[in-house]
């Protein structure tokens, strides 16, 4: 397993990755209230997809009380930040939440308490097929490790694209794709063309793109829930089909997910 397919994580790390998946995608109902009673052991709640939220109480509570998706996802966050829980029960929120294999482990090097947890990224072929740039939110920000690069690259036909504004901190903030000479942002990545072969798309700065491209994606259940096919088993030709039925990765009950991240 190389560094890219598991990562060490303190539990202040561990409560902080979790909060950022849960508030990242449309709310996960049904992850939501499977993980509330192994946060808080008194609460039950019972998830509702079509409507969107879930009825959460204590189990001593005859009446549940309706939460909106949002609202339930907050309700988690601070049941999360209030938590004291032992690092194996963090390491099973991190397996339901990451929908990997994640073991309690002290940290290498300080000796801390924390989660090792798969990335399920061994088995990643990308396809090229130019979702991840064309469909998702693209507008983030270079990091300073970015610009240093392209500066020592001499690459000003990408620096071109960077907007600097005023960041917190005094610092620079870098956003990408900005239109040279404006404050406008690109319609789409100027650097993404159409391969002349058919249908793959490429990237014409691949060796130097922004981490925030090369991060992408950062596991199997990002890739999942912006719509990656990488982990897709590819059909062979003359190959029987799935009869309709999602492949095995994916094949549990999962939450809906939106088209932009
Ligand atoms: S969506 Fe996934 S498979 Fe398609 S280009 Fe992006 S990383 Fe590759």
């Amino acid at each position: 397993m190389d560094r890219r397919d598991r990562l060490f994580l303190s539990l202040a790390q561990v409560r902080k990755a979790i909060c950022i998946d849960l508030r990242h995608y449309h709310p996960q109902v049904f992850l939501c209230a499977q993980i509330l009673p192994l946060i808080a052991e008194d609460r039950v709640a019972k998830a509702d997809g079509l409507k969107n939220g879930a009825w959460v109480g204590s189990a001593a509570q005859r009446h549940l009380r309706w939460l909106p998706g949002p609202e339930l996802v907050e309700t988690v966050c601070r049941a999360l930040g209030e938590a004291r829980l032992n690092p194996e029960r963090w390491a099973a929120i991190c397996s339901r939440v990451f929908q990997t294999r994640a073991v309690p482990h002290a940290d290498p090097d300080t000796g801390g308490e924390g989660v090792w947890l798969e990335t399920g990224m061994e088995g990643f072929a990308c396809r090229q097929c130019g979702r991840c740039c064309r469909t998702l939110e693209y507008r983030h920000e270079a990091t300073p490790e970015d610009m240093a690069r392209w500066r020592e690259a001499q690459r000003s036909d990408i620096l071109e694209w960077v907007g600097v504004f005023p960041g917190v901190d005094g610092h620079p903030a870098y956003r990408l794709w900005t239109i040279p000479g404006t404050a406008r942002p690109a319609a789409q990545c100027p650097f993404l063309h159409k391969a002349p072969s058919g249908s793959r798309w490429a990237c014409r700065i691949h060796a130097l793109k922004p981490a925030v491209c090369r991060q992408y994606p950062f596991s199997r259940k990002h890739a999942m829930m912006t719509g990656c096919p990488a982990f897709q088993e590819r059909r062979r030709p003359g190959a029987a089909g799935t009869g309709g039925r999602r492949p095995p990765a994916v094949r549990h009950r999962v939450d809906r997910h939106p088209a932009k991240v």
